[in-house]
């Protein structure tokens, strides 16, 4: 199959340009640089000689033409759009995430509906983020869903930078099941989007530093710096998180691989996770670490209880898709294996 994958330089992304290819499917990656091309092009260098593997640069997601020539290679049957601000690094919100969320989303699926005539489907990263309702995190009684959405808006993106990035998802998502849904959009596909929520796994190597580290992995980093060595961090609201291996397949079982998916909202999590169980998972499998982790009695980081947590219901995803989700034990090992050899190579 051949499929457009934008922002391939992106941490979820590398995962999915990986597994397309060991799938010997044909990809297009775009990127906003010719350093990134560079490097996935070196990490790559048969898939690119034989051009199973095309690197379009894509210097501005948020002009609304942006995709308009890259959509025009021959032959594209499935969209996976992934690229998205996922940072708290912003002065101004609604230029630095809303605007390439948003117009970046619509643009593509506007491409593709002008110019792109054979995709079937349309995969568009999400979030738990369009998901989760801010003022139901610590209510028992609220169920999160597949069928549930956040009720943020465009009022509410200078509250905090948390609730800006949450708005530049929930806004995006919305803004394509509205393409899809108006026959004036022309839209010749079905569309699926992933809805992750905390997301930690191995980064490749070929990609990342410690020092731009994506930001769902920025806590383990942190816990091997010693920072949480005083005193483990609050874990934060969201408390569900999913190994990015487990994601990478979820976009290509549902871009290529699952006819049913089409339509859906698919919650992707393997669970609860706190901040203390990761210590814990570091104490157990890097002793020779211990002067720079948390001991067992440093406070912190530790599960709300029951009574004071949301509930969720990803039993559809789930039985859809049929991953039996990496757990937090092995997806913190192998980060940190992963963290230590970009630390070997630096
Ligand atoms: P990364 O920051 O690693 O990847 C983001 C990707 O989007 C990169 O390819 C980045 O390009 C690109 N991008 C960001 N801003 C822009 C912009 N203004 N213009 C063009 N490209 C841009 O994060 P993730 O891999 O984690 O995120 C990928 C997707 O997954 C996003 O849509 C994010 O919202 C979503 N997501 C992530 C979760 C997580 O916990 N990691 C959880 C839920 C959803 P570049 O490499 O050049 O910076």
């Amino acid at each position: 199959t051949k499929v457009l994958l934008t922002g391939g330089s992106g941490f979820i992304a590398a995962h999915i340009l990986e597994q397309l290819l060991a799938k010997n499917h044909s990809v297009v990656t775009t990127v906003r640089s010719e350093d990134k091309a560079s490097k996935i092009r070196d990490a790559y260098p048969s898939q690119c000689a034989s051009g199973s593997l095309k690197i379009a640069i894509v210097p501005d997601i948020a002009k609304p033409d942006a995709f308009d020539e890259v959509v025009k290679t021959p032959g594209l049957e499935v969209v996976l759009h992934t690229a998205s601000p996922f940072h708290f690094k912003f002065s101004d919100p609604k230029r630095e995430l809303i605007d390439p969320a948003v117009i970046g989303t619509t643009a593509i699926l506007r491409a593709v509906a002008r110019s792109a005539p054979a995709v079937r489907r349309v995969v568009v990263t999400s979030s738990f983020a369009a998901i989760l309702s801010e003022a139901s995190f610590g209510d028992p009684a609220a169920v999160f869903s597949e069928a549930s959405w956040n009720p943020v808006t465009i009022d509410d993106i200078h509250s905090s930078p948390a609730t800006a990035y949450r708005a530049s998802k929930t806004l995006a998502e919305k803004a394509a099941w509205d393409f899809v849904a108006d026959p004036a959009g022309g839209a010749k596909f079905d569309l699926v989007t992933v809805n992750p929520p905390m997301v930690f796994g191995p980064v490749v190597h070929y990609l990342a530093s410690l020092e731009s580290i994506n930001t769902s992995n920025e806590r383990i980093v942190d816990l091997f710096d010693g920072k949480w060595r005083q005193g483990v961090p609050s874990t934060g609201p969201g408390l569900l998180w999913v190994d990015v291996r487990d994601v990478a397949a979820a976009h290509i079982k549902a871009g290529l691989e699952i006819p049913e998916a089409g339509g859906k909202r698919l919650f992707t999590t393997a669970g609860w996770f706190s901040n203390s169980e990761i210590a814990a998972v570091a104490r157990r499998n890097f002793p020779e670490d211990a002067d720079k982790l948390p001991t067992e009695e440093t406070k912190g980081g530790e599960m709300p209880p029951a009574q004071e947590r949301f509930g969720f219901d990803n039993s559809k995803t789930s039985q859809l898709l049929g991953i039996n989700w990496i757990g937090l034990e092995k997806s913190v090992v192998d980060t940190v294996k992963s963290l230590k050899k970009i630390e070997a190579q630096q």
